[in-house]
Order: C-alpha cells, then structure tokens, then sequence
C-alpha cells in the first residue's frame, strides 16, 4: 500500500515536469512578504523577537543564529547570486489544482546575504476558484447559445 501512495507522489513533485520557465530574482531583501521586517532589524542590528519554541523576548542576532531554524531547500540549494550552496529556504508555498500547479521559493544565502526568489505557475494553471467561474461561464455561454 505505502510503495503504491509513494510511486503515486513522485510524478507529482512540485519541481519536475516542468512545463514553464521558472521565474527568478535576486534581491538584498525577501521578496515574500515573511520575516521582510525581521530581516531590515536584522540588516541595522535591532533586536527581534526569539522564536517562541525556543524562548521568549528580543534579541539582536546575527544572520546565522536569526536563520538556524531554516531548512536548505535540496531541490535548489543554490544561490542566484554568487553561486554557493550555503543557503537555506525562509519561504515555501505551492498550489495544486487539478493537476497543474503553482508555487514559489525563495532562499537566504548565509554567504552572500542575498535572497534569491523563484516561482513557477504552469501555463494553464487556474485556481479552483478560477476553475469553477470558468466553468460556469461556460454553461452560461452554452445556455445563451441555445437560447438565440
Ligand atoms: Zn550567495
């Protein structure tokens, strides 16, 4: 059962069958809206607030200690930016909708300090909610077409 759901999973990977190019962008500050406040206290030495699983109250912390939590992202471990593979993934979203998917990425390099950001939005891809007004439109159009 479990080797049936796991042959299941792998084509449906967030970063294989590609069907687009996957936009890329390297700023000195994140993209995504998360840890965007952190990171410029972080940038002018203030203090930010510890991670609530390990204390609690502010801090000042370097890179390093502010991202320890973080995880590298394996699929793209590397910079966009200088290269390296010392980086580690602050952010993480994907949507599935029949199929077709849409996600995004974006590293912090502990080298460099720059944010290196890629997304992905399949060519056809639509919302559910997109999918569905879509869809009435559809049976809309096709009633206005019986009706003339
Ligand atoms: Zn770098």
């Amino acid at each position: 059962m479990s080797k049936a759901k796991k042959s299941e999973a792998g084509p449906l990977a967030y970063n294989t069958n590609l069907r687009a190019e996957i936009e890329t962008d390297v700023n000195t500050a994140p993209r995504a809206r998360v840890h965007s406040v952190e990171w410029r206290k972080i940038m002018t030495g203030e203090p930010v607030e510890i991670n609530p699983s390990i204390g609690h109250g502010f801090k000042i912390m370097p890179v390093s200690e502010w991202s320890a939590r973080w995880k590298r992202n394996d699929d793209f471990p590397d910079c966009l930016q200088c290269k390296g593979t010392n980086t580690k993934e602050h952010h993480f979203t994907q949507t599935w909708c029949r199929g077709k998917k849409l996600w995004e990425s974006e590293l912090l390099c502990l080298d460099c300090h720059h944010f290196s950001w890629r997304s992905y939005k399949d060519p056809d891809f639509k919302t559910p909610e997109e999918f569905e007004r879509d869809r009435w439109d559809a049976i809309i159009a096709g009633q206005t077409s019986i009706l003339a």
